[in-house]
């Protein structure tokens, strides 16, 4: 479905011996890092490896339209094909690094290629998590992770009629929606008691239900995977559930969180934990090593200075910048407000903000209206929106979050007044 075919852009024969900034991950992060070197005129070489054998391409689409196949790849790439060669960036596709040696400043790579760097930016992201059970091999087990998973899927959609999401948060609840809307039945198995419990309030959560619930998806809550009944040719049947029921279905998408992919970091004695700890410049515990995107943990004061992790393409951005700022001198910290977006069916989430920690939330508008927001306070204060088709209310409300007021809740739910006229106690 795609002009840009895979090995067109493996570049390995091509590679420096040497780059003064070897950036590791072509994702948003890794290709953000490159660009904003070039934007500030860094003159040095730019490699950039990456495993997945394309150009860089948007992520957050793969669960959306291009699962949807309402765009084609093409439209997805982060920055045209010929961008990269105009900006002397070498796209290192199709490569894995396997091995970093942080005091003779190079890495190995699964082809055996080494590479030696001035500066070494991470930004690898993770891995899907994928099930560990008896059948969880399947081919036709699939997550929602690269343009590869997502060309599986829709390759099989046609012979399917059934399908089974394991995990209710964004990537499980997009994926049932594009499923649903392409005409199959789905069912969503999630382990806890409600889903987008991770990253939302129960008012938010109970909204989605029922909206699936409403297009035609069932939702299995507080429901573990315990295995799966396979074919003789391997192909996956049906789920069984640990409370003993079994799902039978054509397809199995799982879409469970991902695994930071450290490894190399980890084994070079970087300080790693949940991802591999930066500071506010995203340099890490080792000289020369800079770590950014969804494997990068660090410091957040919108999590009250917590070490956390950010699966988003705010945050991949904005790490990216600092890093490229801090590589060229310039003065430069992470200290950006989180945001988020969801897509399904007709409805627009937009969050600004982390909600986990909430000790008490207002609903602004009707639910039923299918336009209104959720927001949240910690110790008196607003730490995020959540706004379902309520643009408005994002746009306003950042500044509530950015600057940790205290918004009156009477007139907060007043909806003839603008979040940005609403009072401050
Ligand atoms: P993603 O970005 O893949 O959507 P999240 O962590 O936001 O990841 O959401 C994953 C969801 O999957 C969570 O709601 C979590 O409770 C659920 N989950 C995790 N493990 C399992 C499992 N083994 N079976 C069912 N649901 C699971």
């Amino acid at each position: 479905n795609s002009a840009i075919q895979a090995g067109k852009w493996h570049q390995g024969a091509g590679m420096k011996a040497f780059y003064d900034i070897l950036i590791v991950g072509a994702g948003h992060a890794g290709a953000q890092a490159a660009i904003a070197l070039r934007q500030k005129k860094f003159e040095g070489s730019i490699g950039l490896v990456g495993n997945e054998k394309y150009p860089p391409y948007e992520r957050p689409p793969l669960s959306k339209e291009y699962l949807a196949g309402d765009k084609p790849f093409e439209r997805i790439l982060l920055r045209p094909e010929s961008f990269w060669p105009e900006r002397e960036i070498d796209l290192l596709t199709g490569n894995r690094v396997s091995k970093i040696d942080p005091v003779a400043k190079k890495v190995t790579l699964t082809s055996d290629d080494e590479i030696g760097y001035g500066k070494l930016i991470w930004a690898t992201g993770g891995s899907p998590r994928m099930l560990d059970c008896p059948g969880s091999q399947a081919r036709n087990i699939h997550a929602v992770r690269s343009r590869a998973d997502v060309d599986k899927i829709m390759a099989a959609l046609p012979s399917v009629d059934k399908a089974v999401v394991v995990g209710g948060g964004y990537i499980g609840l997009e994926a049932a929606a594009v499923l649903t809307k392409l005409g199959k039945q789905v069912t969503i198995v999630e382990s806890l008691d409600r889903v987008l419990s991770r990253v939302a309030g129960e008012p938010l959560s109970r909204f989605y239900e029922a909206e699936h619930r409403r297009q035609g998806v069932t939702i299995e809550l507080e429901a573990s995977v315990s295995g799966f009944e396979t074919n003789d040719e391997g192909i996956a049947t049906a789920v069984t559930l640990a409370d003993g029921r079994t799902l039978a279905a054509d397809m199995f998408v799982v879409g469970i969180g991902i695994i930071p992919e450290t490894g190399p970091l980890v084994a070079a004695g970087a300080a790693t934990g949940n991802g591999v700890d930066v500071d506010s410049h995203c340099r890490t515990s080792l000289d020369d090593i800079y770590a950014i995107g969804d494997c990068a943990a660090h410091s957040n004061a919108f999590a009250d200075g917590a070490m956390i992790r950010l699966e988003s393409v705010q945050n991949a951005n904005d790490q990216a910048k600092v890093a490229a700022l801090d590589i060229i001198g310039e003065e430069a910290e992470y200290d950006s407000v989180p945001w988020f977006w969801s897509n399904q069916y007709d409805l627009k989430l937009q969050t600004v903000g982390l909600s986990a920690g909430h000790d008490s939330h207002v609903v602004r508008g009707d639910p039923d209206s299918r336009s209104f927001s959720v927001i949240y306070y910690r110790d008196g204060k607003v730490v995020a929106l959540d706004c379902v088709n309520a643009t408005k209310d994002y746009v306003q409300g950042r500044k509530a979050v950015v600057e940790g007021l205290n918004l009156d809740k009477n007139e907060l739910v007043d909806t003839d007044i603008p979040i940005k006229e609403v009072g401050v106690r």
